[in-house]
């Protein structure tokens, strides 16, 4: 057996990483070990509850969305970064410390009115959330939830996301 202690012992900390003064967590560890990847989709499809879907953020997203989706008993769908998909049924853009980043999803994925759980491995200042469940809203998905394996409190992303409900296994 694993706990979500010995999870977050796997979660590394890489100093001024991706730009001087960033603390970056490298949570790639947690996937690579399959009780701890187990343990982390298996409470996040509890939190995900009646979704109907999960959708995943790329990239890392990608990979905890699938496997807590197959948990989870229900479908996936990935929210791209601009550029990646050749239909697309909604765009968002917004700011990052420097610049900005857009967010994209495919036409004739989610249907108006699915109940929509979002995943993604990290919440930091919750731009990349917040505009993932805005392009749910945009295409009219109901957003049950965002689930991060882990946030990041001292970077206030959670009052970024409204009235979305925020999970974290863990916080750092
Ligand atoms: P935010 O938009 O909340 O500032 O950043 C969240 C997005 O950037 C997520 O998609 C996440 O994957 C990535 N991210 C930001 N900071 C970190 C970090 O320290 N570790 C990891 N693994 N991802 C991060």
């Amino acid at each position: 057996g694993i706990d979500l202690d010995r999870v977050a012992g796997l979660i590394r900390s890489v100093p001024d990483y991706p730009t001087p003064g960033v603390l970056f967590r490298d949570i790639t560890p947690v996937l690579a070990d399959g009780e701890a990847f187990a343990v982390v989709a298996t409470e996040l499809a509890a939190l995900a509850g009646e979704a109907d879907l999960v959708v995943g953020v790329e990239a890392r997203g990608f990979l905890l969305g699938g496997a807590v989706a197959l948990v989870a008993g229900v479908g996936t769908v990935p929210v791209r970064k601009a550029g990646k998909l050749p239909v697309v049924a909604a765009t968002r853009t917004y700011d990052l410390e420097y610049g900005t980043a857009t967010l994209e999803l495919a036409a004739d994925t989610v249907a108006p009115g699915t109940r929509v759980y979002v995943v993604d491995d990290v919440l930091a200042t919750g731009g990349t959330a917040a505009a993932a469940c805005a392009l749910l809203t945009d295409v009219g998905a109901e957003v049950v939830g965002f689930g991060a394996l882990l946030e990041l409190p001292a970077l206030g992303g959670r009052s970024k996301l409204g009235d979305v409900r925020v999970d974290a296994l863990l916080n750092g």
